[in-house]
């Protein structure tokens, strides 16, 4: 099997001590599933900016650019809240994310079935729950031109910004949900608001095209964003994956986060194009910030990072398997009753995140017998 090349970029805060349970887990894989990894480890956000004055340094990018997949913590902290707009740690992630042109977001809300009660929605609403929301994360009203604020004859001010989509950008991002449907229980819901937008009645025509000429096994059905918040709320579980554009897709995301109860448990993924090679540029990493009030305390919960990679593997690396392996032993650890704070409950056991990795690390040794 050929070695995948990986970047870690740890980033500040919490984001070193998420990603070094996560090194525990790539260790593991390169230990006893002889999977080899050439891995490099990267500096992003405020710790690049520390090093080098720039949140991200070309050589940094040009390594991101060259690797399988990227695997980022987290940036930013007070300490470079002051500093301008430019040159603030954020800047670096999204150098990355518009350098390697990753369109599409990927978003899992899973309830396991341990912290179901963690939400704040009915057990039995909630419970089993496992949706993908694939956001478009390039195009739309927060890149559209013209854009801005301007000052009117009578005094008064106008701001203006432009939902924008062009037919590529649709059907790119229609292609990655139903691609993603068919690896799950193929079912897409294209989510607009076609009934108040003309670039949503391009979006529900694109995606229905890309559907009926390449995808058509798949059950596709549309729903306005409204509809989609409400149904979010009522009934969750009668979605799988879930595609929209960039300002339906920022919020519904966050929404499904929520059923789900804790921000240290939830993975993402941003994806690009296919090079001439075939290879897919991917960036992966908890939802997440750097959590300055908990950073160097070993209190931070290191699954969502985890499940991250967990990610990395089925759609970066094509080791479904594994991700499996992982996901189960995340499973395994939390039925087991360890908790970090952030996931708490009465009558569990605190641990660190320390704990949380080598417990999970022990938990795979014992899946894979
Ligand atoms: P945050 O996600 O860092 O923290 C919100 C709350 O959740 C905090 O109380 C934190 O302790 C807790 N929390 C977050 N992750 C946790 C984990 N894995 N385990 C346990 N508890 C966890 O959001 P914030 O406080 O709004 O932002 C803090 C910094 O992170 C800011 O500088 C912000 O700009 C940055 N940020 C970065 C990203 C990113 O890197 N993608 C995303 C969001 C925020």
């Amino acid at each position: 099997m050929s070695r995948k090349k990986l970047l870690i970029l740890p980033g500040d805060g919490i984001g070193p001590e998420v990603m070094v349970e996560v090194r525990r887990v790539i260790d593991w894989l390169d230990r006893y599933r002889s999977i080899g990894f050439d891995l490099a480890e990267g500096l992003v956000g405020g710790a690049a900016i520390d090093a080098h004055g720039t949140p991200l340094t070309d050589e940094t990018m040009a390594d991101a650019l060259a690797a399988d997949a990227v695997l980022l913590g987290a940036v930013g902290g007070p300490k470079w809240d002051d500093l301008p707009f430019e040159q603030k740690p954020e800047r670096g992630l999204l150098r990355l994310r518009k350098d390697m042109a990753l369109f599409a977001n990927l978003r899992p809300a899973v309830v396991f079935d341990a912290l179901a009660d963690a939400s704040s929605l009915k057990l039995d609403v909630v419970k089993g729950l496992d949706i993908m929301i694939v956001r478009e994360l390039t195009g739309g009203v927060y890149f559209g031109e013209p854009r801005g604020i301007e000052t009117l004859p009578d005094g008064g001010r106008r701001g203006v910004n432009t939902q924008v989509y062009t037919t590529d950008e649709i059907r790119r991002i229609a292609r990655v949900a139903f691609e993603l449907a068919e690896k799950r229980s193929r079912r897409v819901c294209s989510v607009d608001k076609a009934n108040v937008m003309e670039s949503g009645v391009l979006w529900r025509e694109e995606v229905q095209r890309v559907h009926d000429e390449e995808f058509p096994g798949i059950a596709l059905g549309h729903m306005y964003a409204d509809n989609c918040a409400m149904q979010l709320i009522r009934e969750p579980g009668q979605f799988d994956v879930i595609v929209t554009d960039n300002l339906f897709g920022d919020m519904l995301s966050d929404e499904a986060a929520m059923l789900t109860g804790s921000l240290g448990m939830l993975p993402s993924a941003s994806l690009g194009g296919i090079d001439e090679n075939g290879r897919r540029a991917a960036l992966y990493e908890p939802v997440h910030g750097s959590a300055p009030d908990i950073a160097g305390k070993d209190l931070a919960n290191p699954l969502a990072a985890v499940l991250s990679f967990a990610m990395c593997l089925r759609y970066s690396l094509d080791l479904a398997e594994e991700a499996g392996f992982i996901e189960t032993a995340v499973e395994v650890v939390l039925d087991g009753g360890l908790r970090t704070t952030d996931i708490m409950q009465k009558g569990k056991a605190r641990v660190s995140t320390t704990v949380m990795g080598e417990t999970l690390t022990r938990e795979l040794d014992k899946l894979t017998g």
